[in-house]
């Protein structure tokens, strides 16, 4: 019989920082978390990774780790792109000095596409081939799984449905620029919007429990967001031929958007006849990431095909 081999993913996030071990067969032996404290410095973050690395391996040989974060890894320039809130993964030579202390080879990934691929392999494995995977907290992303790879464009930059525009003279989005979809279905754009309406300050979680109670603005405000959802979601449907969405991150335990939806999708589908597309509920919670990160080391040593 082979020998059983192990690799490890690693969540590098702003807050905290997670690894966990996993052997060929998916088997998760060992997880372990510290907070990440990236204002502490490069030195520190990579401190961090290793320690944690070590102590979750508990001795046993590595033969790849995969790491997931903010941002797109450019490896020409040797540096990660798009991971505002935490500059200091920006730091150019970052993922090299991390080579550098690796006893591994090392994979780098965009947390989201990561968060697609665990999710995929949880709920979609075996039924469908075409998946957009979306994350809905602070920011609204995605990751995608198509015709069963992880499809990442021609820089590693696909995946930005969040800033696809729903109204081009729209609200003022993060980016930049108007409109964007993240503007309208990110969390903190529900509590905006509520604000604009009322005056009130509540989070998108408050906001859901005066929709419940029968509040005619939260109403107004959720019906306003299923149109937009519905809308991006038959978008992202007629580019890319998909079959199933799968949402995840705070905001997709709001529970109206697996009823008020799908219709409003379904009435925007073009192409081939679709009757349905399922709207699917993330099942592995904050593991996502992790799981997608282990996942990554395990296709670099040719465990796992995506
Ligand atoms: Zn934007």
């Amino acid at each position: 019989m082979a020998k059983r081999k192990y690799v490890i993913g690693v969540d590098l996030g702003g807050t905290k920082t997670e690894a966990c071990l996993m052997d060929t067969s998916r088997n998760v032996s060992g997880r372990l978390r510290f907070p990440s404290k990236p204002h502490l410095g490069l030195d520190h973050v990579i401190g961090n990774i290793v320690k944690l690395v070590n102590r979750v391996s508990d001795n046993k040989p590595v033969a790849a780790i995969g790491i997931g974060t903010a941002g797109t890894y450019n490896p020409a320039g040797d540096i990660l792109h798009g991971a505002p809130h935490t500059p200091v993964y920006e730091t150019p030579g970052f993922i090299r000095k991390l080579r550098e202390v690796m006893k591994a080879p090392l994979v780098v990934e965009n947390d989201a596409n990561c968060l697609a691929l665990a999710e995929y392999f949880e709920s979609c494995e075996g039924k469908y081939t075409c998946v957009m995977a979306v994350i809905m907290g602070t920011g609204f992303g995605c990751g995608l799984v198509l015709n069963g790879k992880l499809y990442r464009g021609a820089t590693g930059g696909a995946g930005e449905i969040g800033h696809t525009t729903v109204n081009y003279m729209g609200r003022q989005c993060e980016c930049g620029r108007s409109g964007c979809a993240e503007s309208y279905l990110s969390g903190p754009s529900h509590s905006r919007r509520y604000f604009e309406l009322t005056g009130k300050q509540l989070n998108i979680k408050e906001i859901w429990k005066l929709y419940e109670r029968g509040d005619r603005y939260a109403i107004r405000l959720f019906d306003e967001s299923c149109l937009i959802m519905g809308e991006v979601f038959a978008n992202a449907v007629n580019v890319l031929d998909l079959e199933a969405i799968i949402l995840g991150g705070g905001v997709s335990n709001i529970p109206i958007w697996y009823e008020k939806v799908p219709p409003i999708m379904i009435k925007s589908f073009f192409g081939p006849p679709r009757d349905h597309i399922p709207i699917l509920k993330a099942q592995l919670g904050d593991s996502a990431g992790v799981f997608g990160a282990a996942y990554l080391a395990l296709r670099e040593i040719g465990a796992m095909e995506f």
